[in-house]
């Protein structure tokens, strides 16, 4: 998350979302002279950042007193683990090694990247084809083209994030066409030629698109590679993530997994949650299972996505009878700035109990609306609470 995943990569969103506010800036009056991306600048500073940031985890954890070792670890047997040539024995073992990114079995897929090397490219090129509708090939494909970078994105199957809302989907692909990106839907990459500096990129239609880089973010393994688990015995599941309990308990007693490793909800702050459990299950007296229900998740695409609790598909197969409640309208900085984008906000209620079981928002500031948001749905709000509530003006 800290290094090649969710921090840099806001920061890359940020940097990318200066474009649009320099050309929303004319409505309200403003002259913006000529603008320039330095891209080796910005991979600088946000370079600094990160090494901050690990300075930081590293007073914390020294401040509490871990001991902290770098280098690869495997598990030797249930109560010893080695890393290089030295030995630790141990009461627990708690693995929390994440994920890695998947890359598809076809030819010239050496010239292919992912995400990890993203966030660090040596220069902004001037054409990228992203792979994928998930999380990260809808921000990704939002930095770059944000970034004046030509960007094409390839989508196998006919909507972006799949599993979401079906408005969410609608919404977010109208808008990110709008903005330029060249979305490809139905469709998938079947191999890759380098011809003198360019890459050939041919599809399943047969349409052949030339690029300068491919970035593939097609979803992301757990990374247990080398770690020793057939030396003790940890199961894996078929997907090769760590089969764990409620109460994130391996098959072997004594060793413990959180995180994508465990392929559960694959998002930072649940594994923080997951972790934060343990500690109350192993050294407070306090079992706890962590809480899976209304977890609210947000893309950092452009426009931004943020949802909590059920899509409407899903509430309909949960409940019996749905109401739903839309409403699409211009943000007022738009009323200005010339941009046609539109917010999108829904909400889902369940008939019987009246309960919000799903809120989901496309648009200016959804992350931070819908964190909110999700407190009143985490603790059973009604639509009637959400009528009773006065609406902050204008
Ligand atoms: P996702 O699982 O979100 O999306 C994978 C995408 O790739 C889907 O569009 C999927 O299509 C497509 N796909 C899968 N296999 C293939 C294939 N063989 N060929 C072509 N397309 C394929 O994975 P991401 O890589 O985007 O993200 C990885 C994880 O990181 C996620 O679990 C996410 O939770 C986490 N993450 C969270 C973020 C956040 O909280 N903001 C940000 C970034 C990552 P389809 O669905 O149509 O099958």
């Amino acid at each position: 998350c800290v290094n090649v995943g969710c921090v840099p990569k806001k920061l890359l969103v940020i940097a990318s979302q200066f474009r649009e506010a320099f050309q929303n800036a004319a409505g309200f009056g403003w002259t913006v002279g000529e603008t320039h991306i330095d891209w080796a600048e910005l991979i600088d500073n946000k370079d600094q950042e990160i090494k901050r940031l690990n300075a930081i985890y590293a007073g914390i954890l020294e401040r509490a007193g871990v001991d902290h070792f770098e280098g690869h670890a495997t598990i030797i047997d249930e109560h010893t683990v080695q890393v290089d040539d030295q030995l630790f024995s141990t009461e627990y073992i708690l693995i929390a090694t994440g994920g890695w990114p998947v890359l598809p079995d076809i030819p010239g897929i050496e010239y292919a990247e992912t995400s990890n090397e993203a966030l660090s490219f040596s220069e902004l090129d001037r054409r990228i084809v992203i792979v994928g509708g998930g999380y990260i090939g809808c921000e990704f494909a939002g930095i770059f083209n944000g970034l004046g970078v030509e960007t094409t994105q390839i989508v196998r199957n006919e909507q972006i994030l799949m599993g979401f809302d079906h408005d969410i989907q609608q919404t977010l692909a109208e808008e990110m066409l709008a903005k330029g990106i060249d979305l490809r839907r139905s469709t998938n990459v079947v191999r890759i030629d380098k011809i003198d500096d360019e890459l050939q990129i041919e599809l399943t239609d047969g349409t052949v698109l030339l690029a300068d880089r491919i970035m593939f973010a097609i979803g992301r393994e757990p990374l247990t590679a080398g770690l020793g688990l057939e030396n003790v015995g940890v199961e894996l599941n078929e997907q090769g993530a760590i089969v764990v309990d409620d109460y994130s308990q391996t098959s072997v007693p004594n060793i413990y997994a959180v995180g994508d490793v465990t392929d559960r909800v694959n998002l930072t702050p649940v594994a923080l949650a997951e972790g934060m459990a343990l500690a109350g299950t192993l050294f407070k007296g306090t079992p706890t299972a962590p809480d899976y229900s209304n977890i609210p998740t947000a893309i950092f695409s452009q426009p931004n996505v943020a949802t909590v609790g059920l899509s409407e598909e899903a509430a309909r197969a949960e409940y019996r009878d749905v109401d739903i409640y839309r409403a699409k309208f211009r943000p007022m900085i738009h009323t200005l700035s010339g941009n046609e984008e539109r917010t999108m906000m829904k909400i889902i209620v369940a008939r019987d109990s009246q309960k919000v079981v799903g809120l989901h928002v496309v648009g200016l500031d959804a992350p931070e609306i819908v964190q909110g948001m999700a407190v009143a749905i985490k603790a059973g709000a009604t639509k009637a609470d959400f009528d009773a509530t006065v609406g902050i003006h204008p």
